[in-house]
């Protein structure tokens, strides 16, 4: 079955899913409302499931040799000592997001992505035997479909983002009162740092400064390597934004109409998992499509397939948003998570 698909987003999930249709022979064009790719953007881990899904698109080696090898993850106290380490049996690659869109986006794509095309309502869109909303968090398709009981959960908790220069060798996240601060290598001798932030802890150190000087206040007197990312830190390139997850859909599929990626299943960043189940998406959904007799078949399938197992992401994240950020009880998380650290 290779039909005529329309694609709203050139994210991951509309690259990804665009490149698989097309080798399939399926006439694709995926409307995205930005003028071309990003170029900047922080890192992205790769967990096996996703390179798995990569490497079905052919593009795993791209990534394991343009990307960085990650073995694990240590967990840190604020005074630097670690409570827990992450050691799973499968390596994990990370890739900053332009180089990921670059990967995605070459010339199997051919000319089927039309920028600067903003489609907020698929009433307008072309005829079509297949209508997917890969348009992210926010996606208008999945809200005209599905009505205001679709918009996305608030997390009570902020992100703050960013890469600096100079290389670390190894990933450590650092979990204090109500915040948390990341540390991870990218390719091209640079660090993405990231932080996570309870709403209630940011407003008594938020008197209107800057970002810079607000990290500063935050992570004061935690171990130096936090200082060392924060003292090149670049104000005018700190993304931060407030966090948000999806309710549980019913379905993941109406009429000729689904949902990929955040679209269908967006989720708290904790899990560092939202760009590797949307890369699973799209793969899924383009075989559930070869192996149907139909497309409504197909739909089904991938709905199957993919809708619990993404929302059980969903609220894995969510309680690594909410234990991460805890205020009380942190000697038991720390054990907490030491216990299920053994299980990555
Ligand atoms: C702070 C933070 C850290 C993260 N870290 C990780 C990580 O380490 N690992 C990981 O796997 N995931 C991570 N994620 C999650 C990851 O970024 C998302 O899950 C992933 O980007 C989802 O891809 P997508 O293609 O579904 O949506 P998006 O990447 O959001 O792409 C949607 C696209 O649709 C376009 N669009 C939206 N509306 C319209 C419209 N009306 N018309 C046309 N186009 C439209 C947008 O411009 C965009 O290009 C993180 C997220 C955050 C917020």
């Amino acid at each position: 079955m290779a039909e005529r698909a329309i694609i709203v987003g050139a994210g991951i999930g509309g690259l990804a899913l665009g490149r698989a249709l097309k080798a399939d022979g399926w006439d694709v064009e995926i409307h995205e409302r930005a003028s071309q790719l990003p170029t900047t953007g922080t890192a992205l881990g790769m967990w096996p499931e996703a390179m798995e899904a990569l490497d079905a698109l052919g593009l795993g080696d791209q990534v394991r040799d343009r990307g960085v090898l990650q073995r694990g993850a240590q967990f840190l106290r604020p005074d630097g000592t670690a409570f827990a380490h992450v050691r799973p049996d499968n390596p994990s690659y990370l890739v900053s997001r332009p180089l990921l869109y670059e990967i995605l986006h070459d010339e199997a794509l051919g000319d089927s992505v039309v920028w600067g095309s903003d489609i907020n309502d698929p009433g307008k869109l072309p005829a079509a035997d297949l209508i997917v909303g890969a348009d992210g968090i926010n996606s208008p398709l999945r809200q005209a479909g599905l009505g205001p009981k679709a918009a996305p959960r608030p997390l009570r908790t902020v992100a703050f983002r960013g890469v600096v220069p100079g290389s670390v060798d190894s990933v450590t996240e650092t979990w204090g009162d109500g915040r948390i601060f990341g540390i991870t290598p990218q390719e091209g001798a640079t660090t993405n740092w990231f932080a996570c932030v309870r709403h209630d802890v940011l407003a008594d150190h938020d008197n209107g400064i800057s970002n810079t000087d607000l990290l500063g206040s935050l992570f004061r007197d935690w171990h130096p390597a936090i200082s060392a990312v924060l003292s090149k830190v670049d104000a005018g390139q700190i993304d931060r934004r407030n966090l948000y997850d999806a309710a549980p859909l019913g379905s993941f599929f109406q009429d000729n109409m689904v949902l990929i990626g955040d679209a269908a299943h967006a989720m708290a960043p904790n899990a560092g998992r939202g760009a590797c189940e949307t890369l699973v998406d799209a793969v899924d959904l383009a075989t559930s499509l070869r192996s149907a007799g139909s497309v409504h078949d197909g739909l089904q399938n991938y709905d199957r397939h993919r809708r619990r197992q993404a929302q059980r992401v969903v609220r894995v994240s969510r309680l690594l948003n909410r234990m991460s950020t805890a205020r009380r009880f942190t000697t038991l998380r720390h054990q907490m998570m030491n216990v299920l650290a053994r299980f990555a």
